[in-house]
């Protein structure tokens, strides 16, 4: 009678084995729960085989449970190890991992960041410490400063003379209707403050000038220069080129954009390898002459703001070395290398 059990236990205890994984996967048991019924199902098929009479099945049938337990063993073991690996991966990058110099509003302001893989704690410990300066506070410089400052960079200096007026207020969205007749550095500030209240915002209201330049952008790690005047933009890139800071460059008109970033410290070209002539006066029509589709300075500030948070953390590719630009009337977009001139004026014969 028991023989007949242990025969019964050894045959179709693989059966059982399959029912106890397929209720366990039903019912969606805790693995521990699951890996309990398993050995012990698989525990008594072993020693059923074992108890049987005839010698020769009974051999037989230990191989072949000790056989099955070692697949069962490998498979969970790989699972297990998947497992592991998955959690070590996710590891880095957690909200609680990023808690040293973060407080805890910080922490859920920057979650989206932190759960990142490329960003991560890490990543959002450096846009904290970076000090990044905006060379205009206008179409350009409205997305620019708004995701810079909502990204957490930590101080965010803004360059400009003008104040706000009524016509700027098409494409310029930092500034509001109230905020008329204000400095824009300081419409900036009012608006980067309320949007994050963790960073540091320093306002110059005056025009960028030669020496001045130079002295200014050695204070920063990072700029990012949006003005649609020529003299301001060579002046920007000899002052980037001269303190060893990289450049991140747009520039609109119409329907048109191109974003850059220019590292000649690291090899790349600067502003002026890639546009060594000046236009003459008048003949690129600024944004007032030739005019501007609203959300054009979005579209190319949010590539410039996009370039400076890749920059800061290191993750991706930048647009070193490439010009990106953006046709918006065809929603076309071309990505062109540009090199290093070594007798550029400006930034050759220095390496
Ligand atoms: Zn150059």
């Amino acid at each position: 009678m028991t023989s007949g059990l242990f025969v019964l236990l050894s045959q179709f205890g693989l059966l059982g084995l399959a029912v106890v994984g397929l209720i366990a996967w039903v019912r969606d048991w805790s693995r521990a729960k699951a890996y309990g019924w398993l050995a012990a199902v698989w525990l008594g098929g072993l020693v059923s085989s074992w108890l049987r009479h005839d010698a020769e099945a009974a051999a037989g049938y230990v191989r072949l449970w000790i056989a099955v337990g070692l697949i069962g063993l490998v498979a969970a073991g790989y699972g297990e190890g998947v497992r592991w690996l998955r959690r070590r991966t996710r590891a880095t990058p957690t909200v609680a991992a990023a808690s040293g110099g973060f407080r805890e509003a910080e922490l859920d302001r920057y979650a989206r960041h932190i759960i990142l893989r490329e960003i991560g704690g890490p990543g959002q410990k450096r846009l904290k410490a970076a000090k990044v300066l905006v060379v205009g506070a206008g179409g350009l410089g409205s997305p620019v400063l708004l995701y810079l400052a909502a990204a957490g960079v930590g101080v965010i200096g803004v360059i400009d003379d003008d104040v706000v007026e009524g016509s700027n207020l098409q494409r310029q969205v930092i500034h509001t209707d109230g905020r008329i007749g204000m400095a824009k550095v300081f419409s900036a500030e009012v608006a980067m403050r309320a949007l994050n209240p963790f960073i540091e915002v320093r306002p110059y209201h005056r025009r960028l000038t030669g020496e001045f330049a130079v002295d200014l952008v050695r204070d920063y790690d990072l700029v990012l220069d949006g003005t649609d005047d020529f003299d301001t933009r060579y002046l920007v890139n000899r002052a980037c080129v001269a303190a060893g800071v990289p450049l991140i460059s747009g520039a609109i008109t119409q329907w048109e954009g191109q974003v850059s970033l220019f590292d000649p410290a690291k090899g790349g070209p600067c502003y002026a390898c890639v546009f060594p002539v000046k236009p003459a006066p008048g003949l690129v029509p600024t944004c007032a002459e030739a005019g501007v589709a609203a959300p054009l300075p979005g579209v190319i500030g949010s590539m410039m703001a996009m370039e400076a948070v890749k920059w800061v953390t290191g993750a991706g590719e930048t647009l070193a070395g490439r010009l990106m630009i953006h046709d918006a009337l065809y929603m076309e977009a071309r990505v062109i290398g540009v090199r290093k001139r070594e007798d550029c004026e400006v930034c050759g014969g220095r390496h």
